[in-house]
């Protein structure tokens, strides 16, 4: 057993309170490798920004749980380093599973598991994340639950369609189960392909696809049943078109990629959403800036070389976003 404690993180409960009583929301970015972990350390560091790092269980699977643990647990040192005295660091499972899998967290050192079990019937997912929140308590570790389906595919979780979170459900689920926060469905979904091309309508200008705007008043409706407790939206890339550009001029194929469009999480951050997450921008980052030196020096073998620009190119949207969309930059000095 090993607490997050001891390895300088912390949990989510006072960054939550923080965030909604300021009007902004904390970046969850997800980690697979050092890369991705430098460039959020960096981009968290420079801003004072509090951060989760997330871990999905395809992660766990693909980087191995231990070397995660010792890497978050090396990137609080590596943020004082870099001149952050008191860094906000919170290492969260993404999408648990199962009980097993978060109870393994919480022994593991993570101070904030998920566990969805919203593909379960109301009365299964109030069992099951009741058990998680019970177990996790006692350690302190802070529990995230979610209520309504997203669509699309993220890892292990996919689902074709989207219902969207019923507020009439919301006050009976938190205080039954006891959870820290609540992930909802408005609208957001996983992946670079959020909505179909029949979903959108097009600008006439561009020839881009415009997607359907969230649900504000789902989202609305919620937070008046359940003043000041902690939203969190899952699915919040916005798909950048640069990088769906470079992706595609330099040899990929991802049309009519679509996401999120951040005036819209602009607005949400204001609320009380305080965890927004952000996956596949930072994929399409790394892959953008790989395809580059790939096409342009085609006799380039030193990993460094094309993983460097990926990790500059993430560095740079991560802040984008922690300055300009989510707006956490500053309020962990
Ligand atoms: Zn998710």
């Amino acid at each position: 057993m090993v607490s997050f404690k001891e390895l300088g993180l912390v949990n989510t409960r006072e960054m939550f309170a923080k965030a909604i009583k300021g009007g902004y929301a904390i970046p969850a970015f997800n980690f697979n490798n050092m890369e991705q972990l430098q460039a959020i350390i960096k981009a968290a560091a420079e801003t004072k920004s509090p951060v989760i790092l997330q871990v999905s269980k395809g992660a766990r699977n693909y980087a191995n749980q231990t070397l995660l643990r010792y890497m978050a647990q090396g990137a609080v040192e590596y943020a004082k380093e870099l001149g952050w005295e008191h860094p906000q660091i919170c290492l969260h499972l993404d999408h648990g599973d199962s009980f097993e899998l978060c109870k393994s967290c919480v022994d593991f050192g993570f101070s904030s598991v998920m566990i969805d079990a919203s593909s379960l019937p109301y009365e299964e997912n109030i069992a099951l994340t009741k058990k998680v929140v019970e177990y996790a308590h006692q350690y302190d570790v802070t529990v995230e639950a979610e209520l309504g389906v997203l669509a699309g595919v993220e890892d292990e979780v996919s689902s074709a369609v989207s219902h969207y979170t019923k507020p009439e459900e919301v006050v009976d689920f938190a205080t039954r189960t006891g959870c820290d926060s609540l992930a909802i469905s408005i609208g957001t979904s996983h992946g670079a392909y959020k909505f179909t091309p029949e979903q959108c309508t097009r600008d006439p200008k561009t020839g881009r696809l415009v997607p359907p705007p969230l649900a504000f008043d789902v989202l609305d409706a919620i937070m008046e049943q359940l003043p000041g407790f902690p939203i969190v939206l899952h699915g919040s890339s916005s798909v950048p078109q640069e990088y769906v550009d470079m992706i595609n001029k330099y040899g990929g194929k991802l049309p009519d990629a679509v996401g999120i469009p951040e005036e819209q999480l602009r607005k949400a951050a204001a609320s009380a959403v305080c965890k927004i997450n952000i996956d596949s921008d930072s994929r399409l980052a790394f892959t953008a800036a790989v395809r580059k030196v790939f096409a342009e020096k085609p006799g380039e073998f030193d990993p460094r070389k094309y993983c460097g620009p990926a990790r500059d190119l993430m560095e740079e949207l991560y802040k984008h976003k922690i300055i300009n969309v989510l707006g956490s930059n500053g309020k962990a000095e």
